[in-house]
């Protein structure tokens, strides 16, 4: 075992000391290896990295009637997210366009950082309210803290193969093991009950930002329909919830005049 990994494995197993269990808001108990805080400072580190190397790669997306559509539907929902859970004002909140045509994928890492694949926005063709549930709802898992419970999982799971793996492959010497998980976690599925979460906080995002509710539906009937040889990436990390449909329309229903309101005020 080289140095590194051998420092990478005793940060690790330093910070799962710190283990625990948690409280989600719908009262889902959820595995802690990883505090908030520790998530919100690797997750900024596994951005940067990630963007960097997308960016040298010219990956990146700077057509500005692009980056304008998503930052500015980002930027409502975000006004909401702070209103929802006030902390997360403190956040460094920040979206990319990803140029990856064939990838439906999109997430939010820990403290705010986000990403939206061009595949996604080409495929899908969403309407603006149906885009900002994808956004929405991706800012949620944040908000629930979905992220350092993957993060915790990553840990747990793939300290033995998957995490030392990534870690010999990599060439990042700063690259610490929450980073590594921080990454992992993006390729992990969440819980049902985490998309349950997600589903309900993400549309009441929406339509507190004066997006249509019902658009919720539409977008996951358009996710269901896309495809061809491959299923999109992002249903793999996003699993269905039982009768997630009906859900989403029984929310849709109710926050209905919450809508309407928000929209008479813009
Ligand atoms: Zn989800």
């Amino acid at each position: 075992m080289s140095l590194r990994l051998f420092s990478l494995v005793s940060l690790a197993i330093a910070v799962m000391i710190g283990s625990g269990c948690a409280t989600s808001p719908t009262g889902r108990s959820q595995l802690m290896l990883v505090s908030e805080g520790q998530a919100i400072a690797a997750s900024q580190q596994a951005y940067l990295n990630t963007v960097t190397e997308l960016n040298k790669e010219g990956k990146i997306v700077t057509d500005p009637a692009v980056v304008r559509r998503v930052q500015g539907i980002t930027n409502n929902l975000v006004a909401q997210a702070k209103v929802m859970r006030p902390e997360s004002a403190k956040w460094a909140w920040e979206v990319k366009v990803i140029d990856e045509p064939e990838e439906v994928n999109a997430w939010c890492m820990a403290g705010g950082k986000m990403a939206i694949y061009t595949g996604m926005l080409n495929k899908l063709k969403p309407t603006d309210d149906e885009l900002a549930q994808v956004i929405g709802h991706e800012i949620s898992h944040a908000l629930a803290n979905h992220t350092a419970e993957r993060m915790s999982v990553a840990m747990a799971s793939s300290l033995g193969v998957t995490l030392l793996g990534v870690a010999t492959e990599s060439n990042e010497l700063a690259m610490t093991a929450g980073v590594v998980a921080a990454k992992l976690a993006l390729e992990l599925p969440n819980s049902r009950e985490g998309e349950s979460e997600a589903d309900a906080i993400g549309i009441e995002l929406a339509a507190r930002a004066g997006y249509d509710p019902r658009a919720a539906v539409t977008l996951w009937q358009k996710m269901g329909q896309v495809g061809g040889s491959a299923p999109p990436q992002f249903l793999s990390t996003h699993p269905s919830p039982a009768n997630r449909r009906q859900r989403l329309q029984k929310l849709a229903e109710k926050l209905m005049p919450l809508y309407e309101r928000a929209r008479a005020q813009r």
